[in-house]
């Protein structure tokens, strides 16, 4: 679509976590909502790219396009916000606005877009936000201060902040009665969230969300696992029928019980036993990721098969591995047990081969069961669309986009579920 406008058009890059992409969706949203064209980058005046620095090929991978853009376009202007803004050294920015500003962000760039020269009114392609997505998130909180080992981001994020239960009850009304029929709870450390008027924890907020009018379900986003009373949790999503997605990503980490205390996790391997042998009794069929650190400081080769043993021994459906990266900054990359880089890579190969098995083994189970499912964008014919257990399904086209429907798959491609009526 071209429409004729006067503002400076803008694009967006988020790179990192859930919740930095949530926070990036909701400055697009509040600026479009202003007039402000959200375009592609090629397209854009200006450029807004929201960093991660959990490791550092990652701040290396936001310096890398900073350097690219402004060597390709030395006249769209760039902001940089989000924890790898101060590391980025001395590449040429118009607008840095660090993490611990992030509250500031709207203003801050609201008033360098006003500042900027009146544009020609031209034709301009523009993304339109609302066709881009179908769910919504909603950030619950902010900070983590349980420093693992391995992590940078009680160190860039800060202590925990939650936000308002009340605000958050009718941000989730505004958004189902605004047509989103998914709702992704989104938080740094999402355990720790506490009401800061009651001290209402995550596990209540959830049972008042359930009752929130509107049509359409929650998903829960990462979970650190062990943290609030997991097997309460469980069952509230078992007995939700529907509105709480069966879907759990627990960030794992290990399940070698000296790794995890090198790591300083809070939970051991009998912990997470107990976690997910509740997920299997009370939700079977739920829909279950992990993430995974291979080769962490310490991890013996005899730890790493553990973990793996741990991977084979339950039904997960998906695991995000993340070959261990040192982070300057933190405890662990002061480690003197450091795994040699081309065994970390081996490990985390050996780690996606078995929860790439699992995962198919729990896909091929779904063929011929119900699934609810959000269809999503056309490709010529089909469309894809994720299932309240987050699998990958293929729908035919006439699914209408954005609703909740059920279906059931009656083969697997890949890794995506064919739904042929
Ligand atoms: S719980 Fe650990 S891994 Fe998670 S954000 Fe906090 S410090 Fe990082």
């Amino acid at each position: 679509m071209n429409v004729t406008h006067s503002k400076p058009s803008i694009a967006f890059q988020t790179f990192g976590c859930r919740l930095n992409q949530a926070e990036a969706e909701g400055w697009q949203h509040a600026l479009a909502a202003e007039g402000y064209p959200i375009v592609p980058p090629e397209a854009a005046d200006v450029f807004c790219v929201h960093s991660c620095a959990v490791t550092e090929p990652a701040v290396r991978e936001v310096a890398k396009l900073l350097r690219a853009r402004r060597n390709r376009h030395p006249s769209q202007k760039l902001i940089v916000s989000g924890c790898a803004t101060e590391l980025l050294g001395d590449i040429a920015l118009d607008l840095r606005i660090p993490h611990e500003q992030k509250g500031e962000w709207l203003p801050r760039v609201r008033a360098f877009l006003s500042a900027l020269p009146p544009k020609t009114p031209g034709e301009t392609p523009t993304v339109t936000l609302e066709h881009r997505r179908t769910r919504a998130a909603l950030i619950l909180q902010d900070g983590c201060d349980h420093f693992c080992a391995y992590c940078i981001v009680p160190h860039v994020r800060g202590k925990p902040v939650s936000e308002s239960a009340e605000r958050l009850l009718k941000q989730a009304q505004t958004l189902f009665a605004n047509g989103y029929r998914e709702i992704v709870l989104t938080g740094c450390h999402l355990a720790l969230y506490r009401d800061p008027a009651s001290g209402m924890d995550l596990i209540e907020l959830l049972r008042r969300l359930c009752d929130v009018p509107g049509e359409g379900r929650f998903r829960i986003g990462s979970l650190e696992p062990c943290i609030l009373d997991d097997t309460a949790l469980i069952r509230l999503i078992a007995s939700s029928k529907g509105r709480l997605c069966p879907f759990l990503h627990f960030p794992m980490q290990s399940a070698d019980d000296t790794v995890l205390q090198k790591m300083r996790r809070r939970y051991r391997q009998k912990e997470l036993r107990h976690v997910l042998d509740t997920v299997c009794s009370t939700l079977p069929g739920c829909g279950l990721s992990a993430d995974w650190i291979a080769g962490h400081p310490g991890e013996t080769p005899q730890a790493a098969e553990t973990t793996l043993a741990f991977v084979q021994a339950y039904p997960f459906t998906g695991a995000h591995v993340f070959p261990y990266s040192k982070r300057n900054g933190t405890p662990a990359a002061t480690f003197p047990d450091q795994v040699p880089q081309q065994e970390i890579l081996a490990r985390a190969k050996r780690l996606r081969e078995t929860a790439k098995d699992q995962q198919l083994a729990q896909l091929r189970r779904a063929i011929g069961t119900p699934l609810s499912v959000i269809p999503e964008q056309r490709h010529g014919e089909v469309r894809y669309g994720w299932s309240a257990e987050r699998f990958r399904c293929q729908l035919p086209a006439d699914y209408p986009r954005g609703e909740c429907v059920t279906v059931v798959p009656s083969a697997l491609e890949g890794e995506t579920l064919i739904v042929t009526s």
